[in-house]
């Protein structure tokens, strides 16, 4: 079982099983209304044989908020773990260019959002940061370290 968030739907999600196995799961968790909801079969679209998978939601606001807390914090030890590179736009200067070593990819960052998928299909609307937007921030207060101790 692992955290999941979709378009600010925080909970849970199982890994792909036997349709079966995963009805027969749906089935258990749908019974248990007081702490579950939105109880959702979906397919899985990486394997060879149909295999499906559970997403549910807990009930409780406060489990839904300590999810929202541990999804930020992965972020941002993987903010602090991995290598990136940045380049403040030379138009707007409140945009970065955000360069991760690791995956090969650049996004562009500003305080409020990034065009990387996290940020789009999860991070956006549960309201937390991705990791790039955390390690721009860093950068950032790191420039501006640097720019302080340069006048002195
Ligand atoms: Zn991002």
């Amino acid at each position: 079982m692992s955290q999941t968030i979709l378009r600010g739907e925080i909970g849970y999600r199982t890994t792909a099983m036997l349709p079966e196995a995963a009805q027969a799961f749906a089935r258990c968790i749908t019974a248990n209304a007081t702490r579950f909801c939105n109880v959702q079969l979906c397919v899985s679209l990486n394997t060879k044989v149909e295999k499906l998978f559970v997403r549910f939601q807990p009930v409780s606001a406060d489990r839904q908020e300590t999810i929202r807390h541990e999804q930020q914090e992965a972020r941002a030890e993987r903010a602090l773990e991995q290598p990136f590179m940045f380049w403040k736009d030379p138009d707007n200067r409140m945009m970065t260019w955000c360069f991760s070593v690791s995956s090969g990819e650049t996004y562009q960052v500003t305080p409020r959002d990034c065009t990387c998928p996290d940020f789009i299909y999860r991070c956006k609307d549960a309201g937390i940061k991705c990791k790039h937007m955390i390690a721009q921030r860093l950068w950032s207060s790191e420039q501006m370290a640097r720019m302080i101790a340069q006048d002195f």
